[in-house]
């Protein structure tokens, strides 16, 4: 709190903290008392904006986005009510594909039987089992549509992100096969904008 008032000190412009909490960067164009940022800090913001670019100078950051482990989605409450959507409609599917398919088998044979002494009602059954297959059809295809819908959307949502940036200089020459790649995305930024 006292390297808010400090200018010499530099802290982060999303914490106000100075670096004692986390490593500093300057990550984007931001200069003065703007241009430094935990990357913990930026990380967290830019997983809660959805955004890959910098608010203020819109310098588009180099991200790699994290996939969200399965338990996370298994394991948080706020997915509850899916997880139960999708458990009422597995258990649906299971109960109603074999009902489905033994009252489908039985119209034919019964439409099969019908057929030379009632074409008519044969007919009628004919019709019945196409309408039961569409409703079956349908119904299937748009749970699983719904479902892969609000996965999807989970997926996307507050992924976690990670900043690619140049390693700090006193971890540089440990790594010196990244340092090149590093170098290299460098001038392909400065490049770029
Ligand atoms: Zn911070
Ligand atoms: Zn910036």
């Amino acid at each position: 709190p006292t390297g808010i008032l400090s200018s010499e000190e530099p802290f982060c412009r999303i914490c106000h903290e100075g670096g004692g909490v986390g490593e500093l960067l300057s990550p984007c164009e931001c200069a003065g008392t703007l241009a430094m940022v935990h990357r913990g800090c930026l990380e967290h913001w830019l997983t809660a904006s959805n955004s890959s670019r910098c608010e203020l100078c819109h310098h588009q950051y180099s991200l790699e986005r994290l996939p969200k482990p399965l338990t996370e989605w298994l394991g948080s409450p706020a997915m509850q009510h899916q997880r139960r959507t999708l458990c009422g409609d597995v258990i649906c599917f299971l109960f109603i594909t074999p009902l489905a398919s033994l009252s489908g088998w039985l119209c034919v044979q019964g439409a099969m039987d019908l057929y030379y002494s009632n074409s008519m009602e044969a007919v009628g059954l004919m019709v019945l089992t196409l309408a039961l297959f569409t409703i079956y059809c349908f119904w299937t295809v748009v749970s699983l549509r719904y479902h892969s819908h609000l996965f999807r959307t989970w997926k996307q949502t507050d992924q976690r992100v990670r900043l690619q940036i140049p390693l700090p200089a006193r971890t540089m020459h440990t790594h010196h096969t990244l340092n090149l790649s590093f170098l290299s995305k460098d001038t392909r930024k400065e490049t770029v904008v």
